[in-house]
């Protein structure tokens, strides 16, 4: 099986500055009472106004943000492209409650999907679902037997005409767009909207992925029911993998309201399932695109080794590997 174990090759692109600085911050993050003490103080520090931009500039902004607009991110896409690294630009909103918000997020993600159509580096748009609509109207809507009023049916279907509108835009530009995952009781309905997008914008390529947060047990029979749902109306399917971001809040609601945990009994069969998926998606290549989402090194080397077996080029244009 392939090997990571070339750091020179692997972080080519970091000087030893950048290097010491990321050791030193995950060492920091990875310590829960300073994370609790830290956000604490961060949040503190936002709502009395202090400057608090001197202390994350420089240490937390400068690992995870590219910059504040897409014109700040440039430069370090371009640095990426030096090193044949792809850049995602991900405009980091989510969870708008107003109409005003949700238009700036609109303008926001089309500018993006624009920006994207025209950079040879950018080889996908992204967007959060959760930034096109309220976080009422998004569980209503994903939980069965729940009346909604005539007023939120209108704003499910506001949601659904937003999604169509960035994915459309993704279409006519040509660039693939990833559809974020969110908490399972949002994503009923993001997973309905997404899947009748493919059908209507994957007709020739996968333009729209779905995300499928195999941290959950139930996954892996959904994604073979959208393949089946593929093949049976003539569409390519888009997946983007990741294992999931909300294991504790999810575990912690769950059992506050009495329903069962949607997150695997364990990181083996999160692991299991995560791995399972990728086989399935190489076992059909010919109809499903794949978005390999993960920092695991077994999930990595072993997307390749499949790769390897079946004889597709490193550089297919059906799979991407990606980190954040
Ligand atoms: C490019 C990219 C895009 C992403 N987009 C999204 C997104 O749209 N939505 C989203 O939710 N997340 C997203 N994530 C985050 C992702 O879901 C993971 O939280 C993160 O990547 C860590 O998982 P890993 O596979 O990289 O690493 P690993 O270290 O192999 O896995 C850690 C993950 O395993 C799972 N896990 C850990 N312990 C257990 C346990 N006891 N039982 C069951 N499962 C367990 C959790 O999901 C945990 O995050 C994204 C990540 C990347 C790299």
């Amino acid at each position: 099986m392939m090997n990571f174990d070339n750091t020179e090759l692997a972080f080519r692109s970091k000087s030893s500055i950048d290097l010491t600085r990321a050791y030193l911050l995950f060492k920091t993050i990875g310590s829960n009472a300073i994370v609790k003490i830290g956000s604490f103080a961060a949040t503190t520090a936002v709502k009395l106004h202090l400057p608090v931009m001197w202390a994350a500039g420089p240490t937390i902004y400068s690992q995870f943000v590219g910059g504040e607009s897409i014109e700040k991110c440039h430069k370090a896409v371009r640095h990426l492209e030096k090193n044949q690294v792809g850049a995602i630009l991900d405009y980091s909103v989510e969870g708008k409650e107003n109409i005003a918000d949700i238009k700036k997020a609109l303008a926001e993600t089309l500018h993006s999907i624009k920006n994207a159509g025209q950079d040879a580096n950018i080889p996908f748009a992204v967007f959060k679902p959760t930034a096109f609509t309220t976080h009422d109207v998004l569980e209503k809507a994903s939980t069965a037997k729940v009346s909604m009023t005539e007023a939120e049916k209108a704003e499910a279907e506001n949601f659904r005409s937003r999604v169509d509108t960035l994915c459309k835009a993704a279409y006519d530009a040509n660039i693939p767009i990833l559809i974020d995952a969110e908490d399972t009781f949002f994503q009923h309905f993001i997973d309905e909207v997404v899947l009748d997008m493919m059908v209507k914008y994957n007709k020739e390529s996968a333009i729209v992925f779905n995300t499928y947060q195999m941290y959950r047990w139930d996954r892996l029979a959904l994604l073979q029911k959208d393949y089946d749902r593929a093949v049976k109306e003539n569409f390519f399917l888009g997946a983007k993998f990741v294992r999931g971001a909300y294991m504790e809040k999810e575990r912690a609601r769950a059992a506050e309201k009495g329903y069962k945990d949607p997150i695997q009994p364990d990181k083996e069969s999160t692991d299991k399932d995560y791995n399972a998926a990728l086989k399935f998606c190489i076992d059909h290549i010919d109809r499903i695109s794949i978005f390999n989402g993960t920092h695991n090194e077994y999930s990595s080397a072993y997307l390749a080794e499949l790769m390897e077996e079946k004889g597709l080029a490193k550089d297919d244009k059906r799979i991407f590997f990606s980190q954040l």
